[in-house]
């Protein structure tokens, strides 16, 4: 049985002080949630309010990126996934398609941060999808299985076993237009198809494949009816406590 993650992204919103007035209202709302794991993941220097705002709760904390390596140096703008480690995070996202449009990342760095967080003892939640237009001249499964090769084949049967994977279309991130549970299954069901022909079986029994994409609490129950989706990656209604709480809650 895998239990559900259900995982906020705040993307670029939120202060420190707006952090800690979220998870007050949230933490009650989702303190009987004991169905599935629970994390938000602030931009980085909302981080420590939101470890200290969590501390004792079920609800944990991670960074939205991370570098390639833990040895600290001369990178401006870098944080290692040592340090997410060392504030108070459990998770951490890699490979977001607006990471992957608007900053350069690549499947090979996907790859590589995925194992420095995996050394730090994080636990990364890699993102794949495809575009519109892929998904409209039918590469989807050739953009995933390209992405799974690139940034997550390389790992160890080890490592792989510790990541969870978010499958996020692009055309369906902050656009409204949520995958039909039908479409999110069937592509669910490919990438773990890849993951069985890469890892085995029980990999494949035991890896939790998230969706993002427009997810809502009104959305969200036909989505994890399905027997592939085991859990959300939500960008826009993480912001709102009853939102994200009515998502947990699904
Ligand atoms: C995301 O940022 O990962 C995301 C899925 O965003 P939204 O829920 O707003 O579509």
């Amino acid at each position: 049985m895998r239990t559900p993650l259900m995982a906020g992204n705040w993307k670029m919103f939120k202060t420190p002080a707006e952090t800690t007035a979220f998870f007050e209202k949230f933490l009650p709302l989702v303190a009987q949630s004991t169905h599935a794991d629970v994390a938000i993941c602030p931009p980085f220097v909302n981080i420590a309010a939101a470890v200290e705002a969590t501390k004792g709760s079920r609800v944990g904390v991670g960074g939205q990126n991370c570098y390639w390596q833990n040895k600290e140096g001369a990178f401006t703008g870098e944080v290692t996934p040592a340090m997410l480690k060392a504030a108070g995070c459990q998770y951490v996202i890699i490979g977001h398609s607006e990471r992957r449009q608007y900053f350069g990342e690549t499947d090979a760095t996907v790859l590589a941060r995925t194992k420095a967080a995996l050394e730090a003892g994080l636990t990364p939640m890699v993102c794949v999808g495809e575009l519109l237009a892929d998904r409209e001249s039918g590469k989807t499964n050739d953009v995933l299985t390209t992405q799974f090769t690139g940034g997550i084949a390389g790992l160890t049967p080890e490592e792989f076993a510790k990541i969870v994977i978010a499958y996020e279309p692009v055309w369906a991130i902050g656009t409204g237009k949520v995958a039909t549970p039908e479409i999110a299954q069937d592509t669910h069901k490919a990438i773990r198809d890849l993951v069985e022909a890469k890892f085995g079986k029980d990999a494949a029994a035991a890896v939790r494949i998230l969706y993002g994409g427009s997810v809502k609490p009104d959305n969200v129950t036909g989505l994890m009816a399905k027997p592939d989706i085991d859990g959300a990656l939500v960008g826009g209604a993480a912001l709102k406590a009853e939102d994200f709480a009515g998502v947990v809650n699904f």
